[in-house]
């Protein structure tokens, strides 16, 4: 059926279709439309997909049969100023809450790309901007207002239904009820936000990588450290290396020491291009990157890994990716992440020292070889060994099971979604190794 496949796909950020179809798809004007639809499935035995803003890679929310519960409208934003909080619907937008928050010097550690829906990023995690110094963003989330399988509308926070606060803190797509409102801690805004670019060529791959893994564990909480692969590199406009480090601090005294390696770097002589630190706002940040990286109706592939070793014997591996990747927009993220020592204790319980992505994004069906359509897949897999496991915000479940919680917190997990949802109303994570 044209309409019902253009309203279904039209969901998703991911322009593959997976070929999978529900029976019917329910767009919620409002918390009661969810109930109706969460009592309906009860009684008529179907299971239950949701789409918050439609972002995850694997199409998490479409799925055979049942209903396709559509919560994008639920997108509404009220921001109590005087004691920082903020309630949110699971349909709005990364950028959207950014913008609302920058007006009244307010901050929440965002999805960095404008599109995300804050539903699906605040269950898996969050890796929002600035979450190396205020945390992942579901560490902010401090009550939820959730539609259980009963059909029951019930509120979580630390001190009322604290399990369900306990597992909306990382679930993420194996969250078994639809929260319709995120009770959210805001943080004051850094008062400086800035980007620092420096761009190698490809061939000096291996000498940039040592340098940025070695120097990792130095970089200040306030740096996001990372590097692009990518065949349109920013300023080249070939095949090269981003030194992407945009910096969330207080002052611009403060950014321009905290950025200050790069320019210090044994490496830098042979970059290409070398930006001096850019103030620039985040929604513009935001807006840049998914211009440049994830530009919207492209077929995705992601896969990811956290690792905690050393990259030395990952540099072949590393220059294979580079060999095989395909055109832009397709790219490989590298992430200097190092946590804090510990965390709250919730169900999101897995990471490393660095992470690795790979985002596989064809746009031309008419120019791409198989090896293309495999590329994140396949060497993901084939570094398999050095995973500690992988981040659900960028899970391939479906194609790749591999951990994504500690093992205790998924057991744990389990026996609240055997509690909560016994016959297994809403659907499971799309891949789970046995
Ligand atoms: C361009 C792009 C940039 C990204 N950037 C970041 C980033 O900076 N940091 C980061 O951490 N992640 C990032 N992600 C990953 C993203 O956060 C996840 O894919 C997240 O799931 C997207 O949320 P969503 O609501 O848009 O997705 P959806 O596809 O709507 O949700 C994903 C799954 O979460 C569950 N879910 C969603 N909403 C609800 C709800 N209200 N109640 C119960 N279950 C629900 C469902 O199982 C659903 O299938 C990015 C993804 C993309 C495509």
């Amino acid at each position: 059926m044209p309409g019902f496949d253009a309203a279904l796909l039209g969901t998703s950020f991911n322009a593959v279709d997976p070929g999978r179809r529900p029976d019917l798809i329910v767009q919620a004007n409002t918390t009661e439309d969810v109930i109706a639809a969460v009592k309906r499935a009860r009684e008529q035995g179907l299971s239950i997909g949701i789409c918050s803003g439609g972002h995850s890679w694997a199409q998490n929310h479409i799925r055979d049969g049942g209903i396709m519960l559509d919560l994008s409208r639920l997108n509404s934003i009220t921001i109590n100023e005087n004691v920082g909080t903020a309630i949110i619907g699971p349909g709005c937008l990364a950028g959207e809450l950014n913008a609302a928050l920058a007006k009244r010097s307010l901050f929440f550690p965002v999805a960095h790309a404008y599109t995300v829906g804050m539903g699906g990023f605040l269950l898996q995690g969050g890796f929002g901007w600035n979450s190396r110094t205020v945390g992942l963003a579901c560490q902010s989330v401090i009550g939820i207002d959730v539609v259980l399988a009963d059909g029951t509308l019930v509120h979580a926070s630390e001190q009322k239904n604290p399990e369900l606060l306990w597992a909306a803190r990382g679930a993420g797509p194996g969250f078994f009820g639809v929260v319709v409102r995120f009770h959210l801690s805001l943080h004051e805004r850094p008062k400086f936000v800035g980007l620092k670019l420096q761009v190698f060529r490809i061939h000096h791959l291996e000498e940039v990588m040592a340098w940025a893994d070695h120097v990792g564990p130095d970089v200040p909480a306030s740096v996001e450290f990372q590097l692009v692969f990518n065949r349109r590199a920013a300023g080249i406009f070939s095949h090269g290396i981003e030194v992407l480090a945009p910096v969330l601090a207080n002052s611009w005294r403060e950014a321009r020491e905290a950025v200050g390696f790069i320019d210090r770097s044994p490496v830098r002589s042979k970059a290409s291009l070398s930006l001096p630190l850019l103030p620039m706002s985040l929604s513009t940040m935001m807006k840049t990157g998914e211009r440049t990286l994830f530009l919207p109706n492209t077929r995705w592939t992601a896969d990811s890994m956290w690792m905690d070793g050393s990259i030395e014997p990952l540099l072949p591996a590393l220059r294979q990716i580079a060999d095989t990747q395909p055109p832009a927009p397709s790219h490989a993220l590298w992430l200097n992440w190092n946590p804090p020592p510990s965390r709250p204790d919730m169900a999101f319980s897995l990471e490393g020292r660095t992470y690795l992505a790979l985002y596989g994004g064809l746009r031309s069906k008419a120019a791409t070889t198989p090896t293309d359509e495999t590329w994140a897949t396949d060497h993901m897999r084939a570094l398999q060994q050095h995973s500690l496991g992988i981040q659900l915000a960028d899970e391939n479940l479906g194609r790749r099971p591999m951990p994504f919680m500690a093992p205790a917190n998924l057991a744990r997990l389990d026996a609240l979604r055997a509690q909560y949802d016994p016959q297994g109303l809403f659907h499971p994570y799309m891949g789970r190794l046995s």
